[in-house]
């Protein structure tokens, strides 16, 4: 047999400001590497203390994304599963301060044997082998590694340090990219190349020289940027990709292709990549075509809390919901339109949920704590009781559940135990073993994570959607439908089609559709499982009912 190649390491840094989509770009390499016959993963470092995602409020870091093996993580892990329809793993992903503990927790074992133990080699010591173990386990040809934080922080700078030592041990088998912008001032009218130039030059003092330059902005690079980009910052103008914005994202490795990306990558890392087009990819573009020629609306509400920072409005808290009603919406040929309502509104104006009559469909998405609840609690009733589809997803399930036990099961002041710990009803409750983690303030990392079993009922609309009695899904919560009250909710006519598989876990409820064309909510978090070429069965079905009630409701 052949010798397979060394593994590839592509480390993807960004420059002069963060939000220029770094992680789309990680992971558009990886899944052009992965259209190369490449077997492709990535990897997410974020530089700051935080054991993981999962403390620390959406609005402060965007969404928590959850994997198979419950770890919470940062949204761009999403991005990475969403782009190349794999599964990642805790190994992908690691913080300063997952890094420093193995380091602590390894001195205290005495395996440092006797040795002064520094931050430097060690804690780059430790990163390299994180890098290199998620290869390992994944028998990745090439390792997309993308470094949080922007170039210039003095916090990513022992991850550049990492890259540094892995390029001077094998400098075949690592590439360095910089994703960088180019602004273009309104009063000057051209786009300046010298914040990059900048950039270039602080990585350079790292000790990195980058191989390729990705260099996004408003409209593509003229040749005259690229030659001065090439000279300044020692890359020939062959190396420097122009990456203006896009319709969608979908789109970004298609461009990145223009500039020829993928060739220029395997002959860097001289990687036998393959020319014929791959199934994936030929799927992909009939994704992207659908992307573009969707013109058929259908516009959903998705009532949320966590976009608000400063003045300023923000979607990316609810990435994978917002992604998941696209994949589903595309692929039936409809544009989703999304709209973001602030529950408090409907908290303090109970009465404004009648300009909810407007909207095909409705989604409570997943959150935390008291604000906001009685705002998402009187829209839930509004769509059950205007037939409005309705899609609740983990505090929306919950929410619905509490909604239909006051107002149907007539149980008075029914409430969740996380917002009233003395309601007379307490229809949502804490998990038994979660009684003890809040007891001894064990927050992080404690919930009931990642993916677990689920049987479905027959002649639900899960069970229509799905196709198939056990399903697995992702989870991120610590209450749950109250068992003792089951009873008298499914009396008064909602229907807990789905539980875990020793029947003491709710995980979806769900009305008749002769009651209600779609009111269903999950205990767990769909949109996580959602992807391009795999659009999730519940979003799908939704979509589906939605865009009936467009015609209902006199659309197209
Ligand atoms: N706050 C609820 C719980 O902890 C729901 C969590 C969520 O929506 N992710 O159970």
């Amino acid at each position: 047999m052949q010798k397979k190649d060394n593994p590839k390491f592509i480390f993807v840094v960004g420059g002069v400001i963060s939000g220029v989509g770094k992680g789309v770009a990680a992971s558009s390499i990886a899944k052009i590497l992965q259209d190369r016959g490449q077997k492709a993963t990535a990897i997410k470092i974020d530089p700051y203390i935080n054991i993981d995602a999962g403390t620390m409020n959406p609005t402060e870091h965007g969404e928590v994304f959850v994997l198979n093996d419950g770890d919470e993580t940062d949204q761009d892990m999403g991005n990475y599963e969403r782009f190349l329809n794999i599964d990642l793993t805790r190994t992908n992903y690691m913080t300063t301060g997952r890094v420093y503990q193995t380091v602590i927790e390894k001195e205290r074992n005495l395996e440092y044997g006797g040795k002064c133990v520094e931050v430097v080699p060690h804690i780059p010591l430790e990163v390299i082998r994180r890098i290199e173990l998620a290869q390992k386990q994944s028998e990745a040809d090439v390792v997309v590694v993308e470094i949080g934080g922007t170039i210039g922080e003095y916090q990513n700078m022992l991850f550049l340090e990492a890259a540094r030592m892995m390029k001077i041990k094998n400098p075949r088998d690592v590439i360095f990219v910089m994703v960088s912008y180019l602004p273009v001032p309104t009063t000057v009218g051209e786009m300046k190349t010298k914040p990059t130039q900048h950039a270039v030059r602080t990585l350079n003092a790292s000790g990195i020289q980058p191989d390729i330059l990705i260099a996004r902005g408003n409209s593509p690079l003229d040749a005259k940027r690229k030659e001065k980009l090439a000279l300044f910052c020692n890359i020939s103008p062959g190396r420097v990709i122009s990456a203006p914005d896009v319709q969608s994202i979908y789109d970004v490795p298609e461009n990145f292709e223009k500039d020829g990306l993928s060739d220029l990558l395997c002959e860097l890392g001289g990687m036998q990549c393959s020319s014929t087009v791959m199934p994936s990819a030929k799927e992909w573009k009939n994704f992207t075509k659908k992307v573009h020629n969707a013109k058929d609306e259908i516009h959903i509400a998705v009532i949320g809390k966590y976009f608000e920072t400063g003045e300023y409005l923000l979607a990316d808290s609810y990435l994978s919901v917002i992604e998941a009603l696209k994949y589903s919406a595309y692929t039936q040929n409809k544009k989703p339109v999304l709209t973001w309502l602030n529950a408090m509104d409907y908290e303090k104006d109970p009465k404004s949920v009648s300009n909810l009559k407007k909207y095909d469909g409705i989604i409570v998405p997943g959150g935390f704590g008291s604000r906001g609840i009685e705002g998402m609690i009187n829209v839930i009733r509004y769509a059950r009781e205007n037939k409005i589809p309705y899609f609740g997803l983990c505090y929306g399930m919950q929410l619905a559940v509490i909604e239909y036990a006051r107002n149907v099961a007539k149980l008075k002041d029914a409430h969740t135990v996380e917002v009233n710990a003395k309601t007379p009803h307490p229809v949502i409750d804490i998990i038994e073993n979660q009684k003890e983690n809040l007891r001894n303030k064990r927050y992080g990392g404690s919930m009931r994570l990642g993916e677990y079993k689920a049987q479905i009922k027959s002649g639900s609309i899960a069970r229509k959607a799905y196709g198939s009695s056990e399903i697995v899904e992702r989870h991120r919560h610590r209450y749950e439908v109250n068992p003792k009250y089951i009873a008298d909710i499914e009396k008064a006519g909602l229907v807990f089609s789905g539980c875990s598989p020793d029947k003491t876990l709710m995980e979806i409820a769900e009305l008749p559709t002769e009651k209600h064309p779609f009111f269903l909510g999950t205990q767990f978090h769909p949109e996580f499982l959602a992807r391009p070429l795999r659009p999730h069965p519940l979003f799908t079905a939704f979509i589906k009912v939605a865009s009936s009630a467009t015609r209902r409701r006199g659309g197209k």
